[in-house]
């Protein structure tokens, strides 16, 4: 039985805006929740960039939603992944780095 979502502070319609379903074309790999982008200025604290939130691949093992809020600009190098998990990506990196020298 799926369970119901658990929706946050917006009460995003789930349908993709034009802009949105371009990011997602342009950004396979990026996990972008369904009528999360803003335009610019859209959203508090953004100024005037426009923005998305992105789905974790994480989530599914915390058992929750675990998103982020992006600015669309950004989306090309930082993917979806939480900050939890960047930091574990980038920590991996560096231990492996280390161990090649
Ligand atoms: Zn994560």
């Amino acid at each position: 039985m799926a369970r119901p979502r658990k929706k946050k502070a917006t009460e995003a319609a789930p349908e993709r805006s034009p802009q949105e379903a371009a990011l997602c074309e342009k950004y396979p790999l990026v996990n972008i929740v369904p009528g999360s982008w803003r335009a610019p200025g859209g959203r508090d604290g953004w100024g005037t960039k426009a923005t998305v939130v992105t789905l974790c691949p994480c989530s599914e093992a915390e058992g929750k939603d675990v998103t982020t809020v992006r600015a669309t600009s950004d989306l090309f190098q930082v993917g979806s992944l939480c900050q939890v998990c960047s930091k574990a990506r980038s920590k991996n990196k560096a231990a492996k780095r280390k161990e090649a020298k």
